[in-house]
């Protein structure tokens, strides 16, 4: 960029503008003039390389304010209200100038005649425009000279803010071709991806000039005529050239976006896809580990009541069914366990066999039914006094029992033989009328190891002839062994 020829400033306005606060500067998107960069912050651009040229020559001081979240009449009107002091790049139109002070042009630009590819339009100048149906932005300055050309009811008005619904409704066929200044649509039909639309005839006699516009104050009035003297000076060939973009320029942008985005819709999408089989994953994990801890207490449950039964099971398998005693297999286990343990310590071991004295007798006066009765509270009775842990009471058979006492002696086994004697005495159950009802009573035979060779069988079989012997002696009393 430079002056063609040069320019003079007096030293007074160049104090005035060096002395002036710095000034808050506005700019628009509007490629080439000015391009908001990626950041949202910084500007490029035409209009941005001849502001700062023309602004360091004045020795002005400036803020490129950071894009404010406006619209472009926002702008404009903030411009207006002194809210800020100039605005890069804009097209002067009568009453934008009556309301803020323009300068020179500095970069000119076409209009565009913009229709849908494949569209047959027979359009070859401006004056066509009247068959069709067109589009333009509301409040561009082409607008007033579109109104004098195209009957009201074919010529649409969109949104200021942006250009977007235009373009949509010309894709869509709402209407037939859009007036857009030519530089901007080139660049949005590669951001916007536009490759169904194109220009069909650009409109030379209408040159769409852009200045910059500063608020009406009597500063701005001086610094916009020494703006003019420079602009009027300048070339600014190379920066157009620069800015200017050509299409192979715009494809290579439009490229470089388009593979970041489809780089980023892939990792999103990609993203998406681990989160959702994550959590189906953590779903069906968390639905099988429930299901296995259901499967497991349910289990759990099965082999305690099947532990359970078992245990009743085998207390059944031991325990006599009528008086609820330890029944004749469960003794013999005992007396073989019991027999092998007092080989082993020496410690004593009795066994005492007891019957019931003339019970055929109870059965034939009062019934089997009483018999049973009398046989469950005999039972009764020896469990009340059959009372160490280790003894076992047992019903040996029919109207006997046994007891095998482990670590007893013989006197302390005739103790408890007494002891058992004295609990049935005291049931007083009635006897039958040939013993003048004397209440029945018990024979007992207690046979104890207390060395010597002796078995299992010889025990049983010792005290088997003692209850025999007792039997014999009249009955109601007991006769002891001792083995040795
Ligand atoms: P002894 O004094 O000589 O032992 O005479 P006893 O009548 O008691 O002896 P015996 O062996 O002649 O008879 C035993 C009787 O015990 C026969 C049977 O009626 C009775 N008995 C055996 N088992 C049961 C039983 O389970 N219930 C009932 N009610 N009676 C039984
Ligand atoms: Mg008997
Ligand atoms: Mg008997």
């Amino acid at each position: 960029m430079h002056l063609r020829e040069s320019v003079v400033v007096s030293p007074e306005a160049l104090a005035e503008f060096s002395a002036l606060p710095p000034l808050r500067v506005l700019a628009l998107d509007a490629p080439p003039m000015a391009r908001r960069e990626a950041d949202g912050r910084t500007y490029t651009g035409i209009g941005i390389d001849v502001w700062c040229f023309v602004a360091l020559r004045l020795g002005l001081r400036y803020v490129i304010e950071p894009e404010p979240g406006l619209t472009v009449a926002e702008k404009i009107g903030r411009i207006q209200e002194g809210g800020a002091d100039v605005l890069v790049p804009l097209s002067l139109q009568p009453e934008r100038a009556r309301r803020g002070l323009f300068t020179r042009p500095y970069y000119e630009s076409r209009y565009a005649i913009i229709a849908r590819k494949g569209r047959e339009l027979a359009i070859h100048q401006m004056a066509d425009l009247a068959r069709y149906r067109v589009g333009v932005v509301h409040g561009v300055a082409f607008e007033p000279i579109l109104r004098g050309l195209v009957p009201a009811e074919r010529l649409v008005a969109y949104d200021q803010a942006s250009s977007d619904g235009m373009f949509e409704a010309l894709r869509e066929g709402a209407i037939d071709v859009a007036v857009y200044n030519r530089g901007i649509f080139a660049e949005k039909r590669y951001s916007h991806e536009y490759f169904d639309l194109e220009v069909v005839l650009i409109l030379r006699e209408y040159p769409r000039a852009y200045r910059f516009y500063f608020s009406d104050t009597p500063e701005h009035r001086r610094l916009v005529r020494a703006f003019d003297r420079y602009l009027a000076a300048m070339d600014v060939s190379d920066s157009v050239a620069q800015h200017e973009e050509g299409e192979s320029q715009l494809i290579e942008r439009y490229v470089a976006q388009r593979s970041q985005r489809v780089l980023l819709q892939v990792a999103s999408g990609v993203a998406v896809l681990l989160a959702l089989a994550s959590f189906l994953a953590l779903r069906r994990y968390r639905r099988l580990s429930r299901l296995l801890a259901e499967r497991n207490q349910y289990i759990l449950r099965q082999q305690e009541a099947l532990r359970a039964a078992n245990r009743e099971l085998e207390r059944q398998s031991q325990t006599d069914g009528l008086t609820r005693l330890a029944n004749r297999r469960h003794f013999d286990q005992a007396l073989a366990r019991e027999h092998a343990r007092w080989r082993r310590t020496g410690a004593p071991l009795s066994l005492m066999l007891l019957d019931v004295d003339h019970f055929k007798r109870v059965n034939d006066h009062y019934g089997h039914q009483v018999g049973d009765d009398y046989l469950r509270a005999i039972a009764q009775a020896l469990r009340s006094s059959v009372v160490r842990p280790a003894d076992l009471t047992a019903r040996y058979g029919g109207e006997e029992f046994a007891c095998l006492m482990p670590d007893t002696g013989s006197e302390a086994a005739r103790a408890v033989a007494e002891r058992i004697r004295e609990e049935v005495a005291r049931l007083d159950l009635p006897g039958v009328p040939e013993a003048d009802h004397a209440p029945v009573r018990l024979s007992i035979g207690i046979a104890t190891l207390a060395g010597g060779h002796a078995g299992a069988q010889d025990l049983l079989a010792a005290a088997d002839a003692q209850l025999y012997a007792a039997k014999r002696a009249g009955r109601d009393r007991v006769h002891t062994v001792v083995l040795d």
